[in-house]
């Protein structure tokens, strides 16, 4: 069987899975050694080194559905992301980061790599110009994200493609908020693909982890430092993982059609000053996003009128969870200016358009009778 072949929810529940041969169980065993012979293998096989059964097998499927030769699973989204980085970016060198970014990965960029004396630009804005602009002689890699969180811009993935190419510039995206169901940026010649498998990959709110997809050359790159830091993942979790996305497929796109009515649903409400998701007509980039996402994902953020505090709405909720983290089943809201961006300045944050009321709301897969009824009780009570 081809893996081109195969539909995405097969891959989904059937690529990477390891064959119980001595039971015949249905399901991948868990390999839980952490010392395995050495004498007369191929695989010199230990955890650290990102190769125990569960983890090179689980990494063949998200390999697969991102369209990629091979894959790694880490600890972390955050390991994912600092792993590739450090693989690419050495002392003397330059990285062009967008600047409406996960404030995690912007956090990491601005404490760690003036230690490391890498040198990096945040862009002024996410256009193609806005990229040109900041390359400059040393640059090493471009790192995107489109979807952004929390504003959902969107980043014409081709077009940094073939800047980069251009000028033989590496690339990575931070792919999380549309997960490879809604969005393979290979396709538009992207090298490295990075997820927080946290979010949709687990998709229920309960393990922590990471993955980089892309060539296999990319990919010894980042085995070679990755080895040295240890950010792997336990296998008792890669075994989790590997359960959680068999129903990634359809968690995903129930997700995102539920999404996509409230999006509609909230843009009509009075009391909402604006909604921000790429599949609205209203959305900027909506055409791009069109033209580059099979779906417009799960993911939004509104702004509440003037005068609603946003602390209480979310409060009124009652369905609805004001929680940290986002993608599982569940539909839970934030706000970034508290949470995940609370690090940046009132500033930088102003600079890039995330205000105080801005709500970002990860829609799970709930009747979507009952996520609009609760979002209007706590609206009514406002
Ligand atoms: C959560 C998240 C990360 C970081 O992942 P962790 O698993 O929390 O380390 C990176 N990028 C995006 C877009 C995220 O949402």
């Amino acid at each position: 069987m081809s893996k081109k072949k195969l539909g995405l929810n097969t891959i989904c529940a059937h690529v990477g899975e390891i064959k119980d041969e001595q039971f015949k169980g249905a399901v991948s065993p868990i390999y839980l050694s952490s010392s395995y012979e050495f004498i007369d293998v191929d695989v010199k096989r230990y955890p650290r080194y990102f190769n125990t059964p569960n983890q090179e097998y689980l990494a063949k499927k998200i390999a697969a559905l991102e369209r990629k030769e091979t894959a790694m699973i880490f600890g972390s989204g955050m390991a994912a992301i600092s792993h590739m980085f450090l693989a690419f970016l050495k002392s003397g060198d330059h990285i062009v980061v967008q600047n409406t970014l996960y404030g995690g990965t912007s956090n990491f960029i601005r404490e760690e790599f003036p230690k490391l004396k890498i040198e990096f630009t945040f862009t002024d804005g996410y256009s193609v110009a806005d990229f040109k602009a900041a390359i400059q002689p040393n640059t090493k890699l471009i790192h995107i994200e489109t979807p952004s969180n929390p504003l959902l811009t969107i980043t014409d993935i081709k077009a940094i493609a073939d800047l980069a190419n251009e000028k033989a510039i590496v690339t990575s995206i931070d792919n999380t908020f549309a997960s490879p169901i809604n969005q393979n940026p290979a396709d538009f010649g992207i090298d490295l693909i990075m997820h927080s498998a946290t979010k949709y990959f687990g998709g229920h709110s309960d393990i922590c982890a990471g993955a980089v997809a892309g060539s296999k050359e990319h990919m010894d790159r980042i085995w070679n430092v990755s080895k040295n830091l240890g950010g792997s993942l336990s296998d008792f979790t890669v075994w989790m993982l590997e359960r959680s996305m068999k129903t990634m497929g359809l968690r995903v796109k129930k997700q995102t059609k539920n999404a996509g009515k409230i999006a509609k649903w909230l843009e009509k409400n009075k009391t909402i000053k604006k909604v921000n998701y790429p599949g609205l007509k209203s959305h900027p980039e909506h055409k791009l996003a069109k033209s580059q996402m099979h779906g417009y994902g799960a993911m939004l953020s509104f702004e509440l009128a003037n005068g609603i505090d946003s602390e209480k709405f979310q409060k009124a909720l009652k369905l609805i969870k004001a929680s940290m983290s986002l993608a599982g089943i569940e539909s839970t809201v934030l706000s970034p200016a508290k949470t995940s961006h609370s690090l940046l300045s009132q500033e930088d944050r102003d600079k890039i358009g995330i205000s105080d009321g801005l709500i970002r709301f990860s829609v799970g897969i709930e009747s979507i009778k009952d996520l609009k009824e609760d979002i209007q009780q706590a609206l009514n009570k406002q």
